[in-house]
C-alpha cells in the first residue's frame, strides 16, 4: 500500500479546505471500501480527509421528511424509529446490506460512493475501463454472471452495489452537497451516472466536493413499502436483483407507486416505465407483470447474466402482489 497523510476535519468547512490542498486527498467514511481498494491500490490516494466526525443527526424536516447527516452510519439509520415508521424500505434495505460489524463502521456518504464488485475491477491483471481508461472491459466476454443488463455500454457493464441506495431512489430522495464553489442539491435518481464511454464518472460529484446530508421527503405512503433482495446465499452477499417499492391504492386504482431495482445497473435503477403503466390502473397481478415487461424491455443479457431479466420481473410482481395484498395502503 502507498504511503499516505492522515487529516481529520471537524466539520464541512475544514474538510473541503483540507481536500483541496491536494489534488490526490480522498474522504475517508468508515474505510469499509476506500481501504480495501487502498490495500488493493486500486485506489491511491496521497492523503485522507476523515470526515466521520460531521453530522450524524437524523432528523425530520420542516416538511416532514427526514435528513440524514452524511456520517450517520448506516446501523444507526437502520435503527433510527422515525426511519422505521416512515420508510420501512430504507431500514429493511440497510439491514440487508453487508454484515453488522460493516453497517457499524459504514456511513451514508461512504456507502452512496462505494465502487462496483465487478471482478475484473478488483483485477488488476484484467482489463478495465473503469480502473484504466481505455484498457478495454475483460467482464462483457468473459464471466458476467453479477453484471448489468439495463443501461450498460460497450464501455463497462458494472453495477452499482448498494442496498441502501435503491431504496433511496425509490424515497424521491435528494444528496446535499458542498464544495469550494458553495452548497448544492442534487436529485438522486440524477446523482449516479451511467457508464456511457466514461465509466470512470460515476456520480455528478465534483472534485473535492463533500456529501453532508441525504434529505428523504415527506412522503405518506411509503410506510407501507418494502425491500426484497435476491442473492446467492442468505446473508453477506451482494443482489442479483433487488427491488424497493412503496404502493398506494385508491378505489381499486393505484394511486401512488414508487419501484426501484438494484443488481441491474451501475446505478441504483428507477423503474419508471412500470410507475407510469400502473398509476391509475388496477393492482392486479396481471397488471404487475405487464407493469415489469415494460420496465425490463430494453434489457439486455450477457452470457451469464441473462436470467437477471426474468427473475427482475418476477422479482417486481412478487413484491407488488405483497404490498397490494398486506402492506400498500387501501382507502
Ligand atoms: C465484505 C463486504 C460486504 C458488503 N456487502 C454489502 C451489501 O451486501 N450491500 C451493500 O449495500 N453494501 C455492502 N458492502 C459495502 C459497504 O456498505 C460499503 O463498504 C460502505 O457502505 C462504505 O461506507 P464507508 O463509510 O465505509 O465508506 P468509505 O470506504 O470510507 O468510503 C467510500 C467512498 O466514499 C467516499 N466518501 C466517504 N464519505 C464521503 C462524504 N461524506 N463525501 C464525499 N465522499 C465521501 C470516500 O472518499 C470513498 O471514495 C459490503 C462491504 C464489504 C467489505
Ligand atoms: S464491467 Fe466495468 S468495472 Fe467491470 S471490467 Fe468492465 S469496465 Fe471494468
Amino acid at each position: 500500500m502507498k504511503n499516505f497523510t492522515y487529516s481529520r476535519a471537524e466539520n464541512a468547512e475544514s474538510a473541503i479546505i483540507l481536500i483541496s490542498s491536494n489534488a490526490d486527498a480522498k474522504f475517508l467514511g468508515g474505510g469499509t471500501n476506500l481501504v480495501d481498494l487502498m490495500r488493493e491500490n486500486i485506489e491511491q490516494p496521497d492523503a485522507l480527509v476523515d470526515v466521520t466526525n460531521l453530522s450524524k443527526d437524523i432528523e425530520e424536516t420542516a416538511d416532514g421528511g427526514i435528513s440524514i447527516g452524511a456520517a450517520a452510519k448506516n446501523t444507526a439509520v437502520a435503527n433510527d424509529k422515525k426511519v422505521r415508521e416512515k420508510f420501512p424500505v430504507l431500514a429493511q434495505a440497510i439491514l440487508f446490506g453487508a454484515s453488522g460489524q460493516i453497517r457499524n463502521m459504514a456511513t451514508v456518504g461512504g456507502n452512496l460512493l462505494q465502487r462496483t464488485r465487478c471482478y475484473y475491477f478488483y483485477d488488476d491483471a484484467a482489463r478495465c475501463n473503469k480502473r484504466e481508461v481505455g484498457s478495454g472491459c475483460d467482464a462483457i466476454g468473459g464471466f458476467n454472471r453479477i453484471h448489468a443488463i439495463l443501461g450498460t455500454s460497450d464501455a463497462c457493464i458494472a453495477t452499482h452495489p448498494s442496498d441502501m441506495c435503491v431504496a433511496l431512489a425509490a424515497l424521491d430522495a435528494k444528496v446535499l452537497v458542498e464544495g469550494k464553489h458553495g452548497k448544492r442539491e442534487i436529485a438522486f435518481n440524477d446523482f449516479h451516472k451511467l457508464p456511457d464511454n466514461t465509466p470512470q464518472i460515476e456520480t455528478e460529484l465534483q472534485t473535492g466536493e463533500l456529501i453532508t446530508a441525504v434529505e428523504i421527503p415527506k412522503n405518506d405512503f411509503a410506510k407501507h413499502s418494502i425491500y426484497r433482495k435476491v442473492r446467492d446465499r442468505a446473508s453477506y452477499a451482494f443482489a442479483l436483483v433487488s427491488v424497493a417499492a412503496a404502493l398506494e391504492v385508491e378505489n381499486d386504482a393505484i394511486k401512488n407507486v414508487r419501484i426501484a431495482l438494484g443488481g441491474v445497473a451501475h446505478k441504483p435503477w428507477r423503474a419508471f416505465e412500470a410507475e407510469n403503466f400502473l398509476t391509475g390502473n388496477q393492482a392486479t397481478g396481471t397488471n404487475f407483470r405487464q407493469a415489469a415487461e415494460a420496465e425490463l424491455k430494453a434489457a439486455k443479457g450477457y452470457e451469464h447474466n441473462s436470467f437477471k431479466i426474468e427473475l427482475a420481473k418476477r422479482t417486481i410482481v412478487s413484491v407488488l402482489k405483497e404490498l397490494a395484498e398486506n402492506g400498500g395502503i387501501k382507502r
